[in-house]
């Protein structure tokens, strides 16, 4: 038997499982085994992921992404404007917004719930105006400070996902001398950062057609020069590579890897030694698709159908396409130019644009909407939230059909828009808006359709 050893330091004693991407960044765990706990496992969140998850929470948490350790989803921070007066705060949920005292930008008001307001010293019915939020157009602005993607905690964190990723793949349960550069960088930070930013927005499209939004995506592959590289796409946002060695090794056999981890926990993957096998194998793939199954039509002529399995197909004919670009324009940046940040600007508006329904956000979304839901509530179409109408569309279909199931819900929603990731453009919230409103008791449904997702199992 192979004694297992930590792949960072040799060491036999007191190892633990890793989570390659940290639990706080996805909801779809995976380990490697062979790190040991204290140096190697523990240390790592205070020297680079903590903060890494700490700049990220505004992403993990609209993505329905928290650890699986805390109890809370990430809080971040948010400016919301109501009539002149702007706001800063920092929230877990647009629920909490309104819940507590938040003071203006310029420290002349402050905005809360009027109870509270009222026991300010010096609040009176003077000075203290009451509002009603649902009939407020208010505007909501997240901040996003984009130089945590360039920072060396960022850089450390990605070349530890690729590294835990690619030994376990290769089940490589020991330090080995070649990753000493490696180890040396993620340990300290020191040496040269093996990691560059990917530019080529082709990459990027690829990915878009298939995986599902927000997912994180892993690849290994050998570059033109022969050297051993690891792309890693952090929840479709942003994308890096990063070079693993100079050259393969004997240890390491595996060197065409693709993995991705959905919001919803699903994992798609293939392992294959190199390109060729791949080639080889999706040839066969398709060959055997075009025999089987055989039918016969009405005028009684032979059929082929081709029958593949989509997923399988659809990662290997990406990495086939793209892995030409993948060798030869990859378009490594190093040091972030004005497009560079354009392109991750665009790439987090489109997180924010899309809604990729999970059972998991939906709970959430009832859990955390439910309290306002005890008296007559009404819906501010002026909210500045788009999501949260989809979202009470959602509860309202569900309430109205009685959905037996998340599925069904799923299933109805791509014969009706096409597909479950939908992209909230202003015509479609208007639309949505429209049909919750046009419905007479649509509070009644909304808490039917709520009282029906609580019961789905996941
Ligand atoms: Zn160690």
């Amino acid at each position: 038997m192979i004694k297992r050893a930590c792949i960072y330091c040799g060491t036999t004693d007191n190892l633990s499982d890793s989570d390659i991407i940290p639990d706080a960044l996805t909801n779809a765990k995976i380990i490697n085994p062979n790190v040991c706990r204290i140096a190697h496992n523990s240390k790592f969140s205070d020297y680079f992921e903590s903060k890494v998850i700490e700049k990220l929470a505004t992403i993990t948490n609209l993505l329905d992404v928290k650890s699986s350790k805390g109890k809370q989803y990430a809080r971040y921070p948010m400016i919301f404007t109501i009539g002149n007066e702007e706001y800063f705060t920092k929230i877990a949920s647009d629920t909490e917004v309104f819940q507590k005292i938040n003071t203006s930008l310029d420290g002349k008001t402050k905005i809360g719930p009027i109870d509270k307001i009222l026991k300010i010293s010096g609040a009176s019915e003077y000075n203290v105006t009451a509002i009603d939020i649902n009939e407020r157009e208010i505007t909501k602005k997240i901040i996003l400070n984009l130089e945590v993607f360039f920072s060396i905690e960022m850089y450390r964190l990605i070349t530890k996902i690729a590294y835990e990723w690619y030994c376990l793949h290769n089940n490589i349960c020991n330090k080995i001398d070649a990753f000493d550069d490696i180890i040396s960088f993620i340990t300290t930070g020191e040496g040269k950062n093996p990691v560059q930013f990917v530019g080529n927005v082709a990459l990027y499209k690829a990915l878009d057609i298939i995986g599902s939004y927000g997912s994180h995506t892993l690849i290994a592959y050998i570059g033109s020069d022969d050297s051993v590289n690891i792309i890693v796409s952090l929840f479709g946002i942003a994308i890096y590579n990063v070079q693993l060695l100079p050259k393969a090794i004997k240890e390491c056999q595996n060197n065409c890897i693709f993995q991705e981890l959905s919001l919803d926990s699903q994992r798609k993957k293939f392992v294959f030694k190199s390109i060729k096998e791949l080639e080889d194998d999706f040839i066969s793939l398709i060959s055997s698709a075009q025999e089987i199954p055989k039918g016969v039509n009405n005028n009684g002529v032979k059929l082929n159908i081709a029958v593949l399995d989509d997923t399988s197909f659809v990662i290997k004919n990406m990495y086939l396409e793209g892995f030409n670009d993948m060798q030869n324009n990859i378009m490594c940046v190093s040091v972030p130019s004005p497009q560079t940040y354009e392109l991750l600007k665009s790439r987090i508006f489109n997180v924010f644009q899309i809604s990729a329904l999970t059972l998991k956000g939906l709970k959430r979304f009832v859990h955390e909407h439910r309290v306002f839901w005890k008296e007559s509530f009404k819906l501010n179409p002026n909210g500045g939230d788009k999501k949260n109408i989809f979202l009470y569309y959602i509860l309202l279909i569900t309430g109205i059909s009685c959905f037996q199931s998340f599925k069904e819900l799923i299933r109805y929603l791509k014969q009706k828009l096409g597909k479950s990731e939908i992209a909230l453009t202003d015509e479609l919230i208007k639309d949505f808006e429209q049909i919750i409103l046009s419905t007479k008791n649509y509070q009644d449904a909304i808490t039917d359709g709520a009282d029906i997702i609580d019961t789905w199992e996941n």
